[in-house]
């Protein structure tokens, strides 16, 4: 056989030349356990192309990842032992191909997808029996709501960009990662003071944070809400306003290439993601976020247009808006993307330079996240005030005097 020579050739080529340079590296290995399900980050120094498969008695999955190589440093082997997963072993399988194992404990179902900036396979893996199937009826929509509203202690304030990304920049030199850093501070002291929140930042100073790492810090604090604070940018310098975003499955090509911006990818990998992430969206659309995702965008959303309108001029709604987001995919809570002015255009550019623009924005965020709990209560507590004013406390005294509709 011809292949029987050739191989050996191919293998005293490889050696010879620098493998390091040739093949992707597989650096490392992480997880974190979330309430539906364990996230496996395969972190990579270069693009990918892998299989992947399940095997039963053991039930276990394994990636084959091509065209790579293990260095000595990297990890082995992960102990996870959640409930979901037992343990994530990785090997070099032959001299081109690197073979990720995970040793499975209750799973339903997995799902893969590559990130880049930087490079990682990152794989979630979902429970059985975790979470109860919820039926549609509006019962158990209340039902959650109520469950829900009852917990948000914790909201989790996301800057977006920072330290050596510094997103959108306006045409006299403002830049995103500054504006939001400002917004998102002044936000959580509002929160903290008047509300009583709970306040966890993504970030509090001018660093770069990962999108992913985002998502795991809310879920690691055990957020309840997740704001993401983003300023818009658009070629056409005439485009101002303001629209909120929450995580879905788009056609519309404005939102897509808004999301694209964000993610730093291309509008046409924007499209290719999207598809490949169908099974984490519609998972969304099953455990109800995606419901209270959009309540949440819209309690913004008005919040920030009703309260802006009334000190400023032209004030542009662009209304709520879905798209896919990096940085929301995963969330275990309500979440949000609010765009909150474009530093592209020339009037907001200089409003958002202002400091009283910036708190006023702050003080509407505030507000719409106020509502949306108020709402929250309204529709779920028919007996009322004591359920009613047991919940107000610490958040808005003055809804004491507010009977709830039965
Ligand atoms: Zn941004």
């Amino acid at each position: 056989m011809r292949k029987a020579f050739i191989l050996p050739l191919l293998l005293v080529i490889l050696v010879s030349y620098s493998e390091a340079a040739k093949k992707t590296a597989v650096k490392g290995l992480r997880y974190s356990s979330n309430k539906s399900h364990t996230r496996i980050v395969v972190d990579l120094n270069g693009p990918i192309e892998y299989t992947q498969n399940r095997l039963s008695n053991p039930d276990r999955i394994f990636f084959d990842l091509k065209n790579c190589y293990l260095p000595e440093k990297s990890p082995r082997v992960l102990a996870v032992e959640d409930g979901v997963l037992k343990t994530v072993r990785m090997a070099q399988f032959d001299r081109d191909k690197v073979r990720v194992v995970f040793d499975l404990m209750k799973v339903k179902n997995f799902y893969a997808f590559v990130l880049e900036k930087p490079y990682r396979l990152v794989i979630d893996v979902y429970a059985k029996n975790n979470r109860k199937p919820s039926p549609s009826s509006r019962k158990s929509r209340k039902a959650l709501s109520r469950k829900d509203a009852y917990k948000i202690k914790t909201v989790v304030i996301d800057p977006g960009h920072g330290g050596k990304d510094p997103g959108a920049i306006g045409a006299r030199g403002l830049r995103e990662k500054d504006i939001v850093l400002s917004v998102g501070k002044k936000l959580g002291r509002i929160l903290k003071k008047r509300h009583g929140m709970r306040v966890v930042y993504t970030r509090k100073r001018d660093v770069f944070v990962p999108l992913n790492e985002r998502t795991q810090i809310a879920n690691s604090s055990r957020a309840d809400l997740f704001i993401s604070i983003h300023t818009n940018a658009s070629k056409k310098r005439s485009t101002r306003g303001i629209e909120t975003y929450f995580l879905n499955w788009t056609s519309n090509r404005g939102a897509i290439r808004v999301a694209a911006r964000e993610n730093k990818i291309s509008v046409r990998k924007m499209r290719k993601l999207q598809d490949e992430l169908q099974f984490i969206l519609q998972d969304l659309a099953r455990n109800n976020k995606r419901q209270e995702s959009m309540r949440l965008a819209h309690s913004v959303q008005n919040a920030m247009v009703n309260t802006l309108k009334k000190d400023y001029r032209q004030i542009e709604d662009l209304g709520v808006k879905y798209a896919l987001f990096y940085v929301l995919v995963g969330a275990e809570m309500p979440s949000i993307l609010v765009e909150i002015s474009f530093v592209s255009n020339r009037l907001e550019e200089k409003r958002l330079a202002s400091d009283s623009y910036r708190t006023r924005i702050a003080e509407a965020i505030a507000r719409g996240i106020d509502s949306y709990i108020t709402q929250s209560t309204l529709i779920v507590s028919p007996a009322g005030r004591h359920d009613w004013r047991i919940y107000s406390d610490g958040i808005e005294k003055s809804g004491d005097n507010i009977q709830p509709q039965g």
